[in-house]
């Protein structure tokens, strides 16, 4: 049962323009007709990404990442096909029906209702906004202005970033609810209510309550503090259809675009020292919500940025935490810096005793994880430079990298550049270090050990050898580029005849799209297919059409080249055939 048919996925796309979509992700520069930027897909130096606003396609010219709108998030957000539509159809504000998990129809009865995350999504925004009035309401909201007063909360951030209150009574949130009919159940998977049976009651009780969204800016969860000191400092929502701390980010949605754009995500432990960095213009800082970085954190910031700086409060920064940031450093492929702040204070207090430019300059003096583990381990051998202390800090550095990249997946070629940093960071030679990282991590894991989702979309797709699978290639550049040639090919050939798996998966899209909709654009051919890397195809085969021209001799020349080809085949299996039957018959000979 699909849930998507061809017509949503159209209006889908129609209503999330490339250009707007993709600046949401990186920086575009117009160049002529076409926006250019660097590849997020892959090690771009020069904008070798281009998006086409006439034509609504990305394509990179260098790796071939390529297709629509969807293709882009897909790939961008490693998401499905249905995921990737959801999402774009959350952001144009279209309806669509919820992705829902097959259940047996007794679980459905169970449940009573079904815990979809776009109505627990609803019910957070109606709490998030029943908080907020709480917070501004002149008598109950009172004390919890002061405190937000006192910690130099503005007004705007107060706003922005959707702060409010949970009041003091057990089930003030639950009682709200039930006028407004929002159903216990749907509550309780929400996480705002706890209990069971009739003593339920709400989860956050006098606390102020900060909003926490996914990237698109839906309410995930929330982080409650503590204004009475009962309790624990911090608590937050706990795992829901929607949420998992360890795989979210508080800030994320209003920090994602500075974050692209400086290539660096700076990540704090609170949730006052992010929304404090907001407030004094830093804003590529986003939060871990109660738990230390890791590499699900590090997965998501590579989507955005290059860089990762962790800033710490002093007290917290040690070998501890530096071991598994080197940890997520090696399995996440991101480089990450180490920054703590001076005296104790956290970010919110440096911010408001320094200002801005000392916080920045913290951040731009962030030290590379490695080196940090490194300075780290030789103050604390001492100060004295015996070859024996040196010895013993190259070998508890060497193990804790060892184990890092044991549990990493780390390719060859990367090994080879921590190899190099190593060498450059420790002052030893990278054939010393090499040996002793052979010796401490075992057989050396080979690049296809990491076989992530992501990247199976760059693995290159077998477009074949040989006349036939030029004359294939032929024939879909010309019907990609010049859609109208289709009545010449149409009852020539059909997707069979493309042998080829990539050019048939292509033939399919072009055939039944083309057929019910002559002269389709590009866009809404590649809306046919999931693959991205078949939309990246597409656009190639596209590019090259339109840059050769000619379509119509092509197309004869490409058809008959094919015909051939299928002759010979034909040809050459009866060939076979026969040669089988003869065999059979020498057989049956031999038998009489
Ligand atoms: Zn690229």
């Amino acid at each position: 049962m699909p849930i998507f048919d061809a017509g949503l996925i159209l209006r889908i796309q129609q209503s999330n323009d490339i250009v707007d979509v993709i600046g949401e992700h990186l920086a575009l520069k117009r160049k002529g007709r076409e926006m250019i930027g660097l590849c997020p897909f892959h090690e771009d130096h020069r904008p070798s990404f281009n998006v086409n606003p006439s034509k609504q396609i990305f394509k990179c010219f260098a790796c071939g990442a390529g297709g629509d709108v969807v293709k882009f998030i897909q790939m961008r957000e490693n998401l499905s096909f249905p995921q990737a539509l959801h999402r774009l159809a959350d952001r144009a504000g279209i309806k669509v029906e919820p992705l829902r998990p097959k259940k047996s129809n007794i679980e459905h009865q169970e449940s009573g209702i079904e815990v979809d995350p776009n109505a627990i999504a609803r019910a957070n925004a109606w709490a998030a906004k029943y908080f907020a009035v709480n917070l501004a309401h002149p008598e109950i909201g009172k004390a919890a202005r002061k405190y937000v007063a006192e910690r130099q909360l503005s007004d705007e951030s107060v706003k922005n970033w959707q702060i409010g209150l949970a009041v003091g009574t057990s089930n003030d949130l639950l009682a709200a609810a039930r006028q407004k009919k929002i159903p216990d159940k749907l509550l309780m998977a929400a996480g705002l209510i706890v209990g069971s049976g009739l003593s339920l009651s709400d989860k956050f009780v006098n606390r102020l309550m900060f909003t926490i969204a996914d990237p698109t800016g839906k309410i995930i969860a929330f982080g409650g503090r503590t204004l009475t000191g009962e309790g624990a400092k911090y608590i937050n929502s706990p795992t829901t259809a929607l949420f998992d701390k360890s795989n979210a980010l508080f800030g994320l949605d209003q920090a994602r675009h500075k974050i692209v754009s400086s290539d660096v995500a700076v990540v704090v432990e609170g949730y006052t020292d992010c929304i404090m960095s907001h407030q004094f213009g830093v804003s590529n800082v986003v939060a871990t919500l109660g738990t230390s970085f890791t590499s699900g954190h590090a997965r998501i910031l590579r989507r955005y940025a290059k860089k990762v700086v962790l800033l710490f409060d002093s007290d917290t920064a040690g070998l501890e935490a530096a071991n598994r940031a080197l940890q997520v450093a090696l399995s996440s492929r991101i480089d990450i810096g180490i920054a703590s702040v001076p005296q104790g204070k956290d970010p919110c207090d440096f911010l408001l005793a320094k200002g801005k430019e000392p916080f920045e300059k913290l951040i731009t003096q962030a030290t590379d994880v490695f080196a940090f583990k490194w300075d780290r381990l030789k103050a604390s051998l001492g100060s004295q430079p015996t070859i024996a202390g040196k010895k013993q800090a190259v070998e508890e550095y060497l193990d804790a990298i060892a184990a890092a990249i044991n549990a990493g997946n780390v390719s060859p070629i990367e090994r080879g550049l921590i190899v190099n940093n190593l060498s450059r960071i420790m002052s030893l030679d990278t054939k010393e270090i090499n040996r002793e990282l052979i010796h401490r991590t075992g057989r050396v894991k080979t690049a296809s050990s990491y076989t992530a989702s992501a990247d199976a979309s760059h693995t290159p797709l077998d477009t074949g050898v040989g006349l036939s699978a030029i004359a294939q290639s032929e024939i879909l550049e010309v019907l990609l580029a010049h859609p109208s040639m289709f009545d010449d090919a149409k009852d020539k050939i059909s997707p069979d005849d493309f042998d080829v798996p990539a050019f048939r998966q292509v033939a399919q899209a072009v055939f039944t799209t083309l057929a019910g909709q002559p002269r389709a654009a590009l866009q809404i051919i590649c809306s046919a297919v999931e693959d991205p890397r078949i939309a990246g195809l597409m656009t190639t085969l596209e590019h090259e059409g339109s840059n050769k021209g000619n379509y119509s001799k092509r197309l004869i020349d490409a058809l008959a080249a094919l015909q051939q080809a299928k002759n010979q085949k034909n040809r050459a299996s009866k060939e076979d055939l026969i040669r089988d039957i003869s065999k059979q018959d020498r057989r049956n000979i031999g038998l009489i």
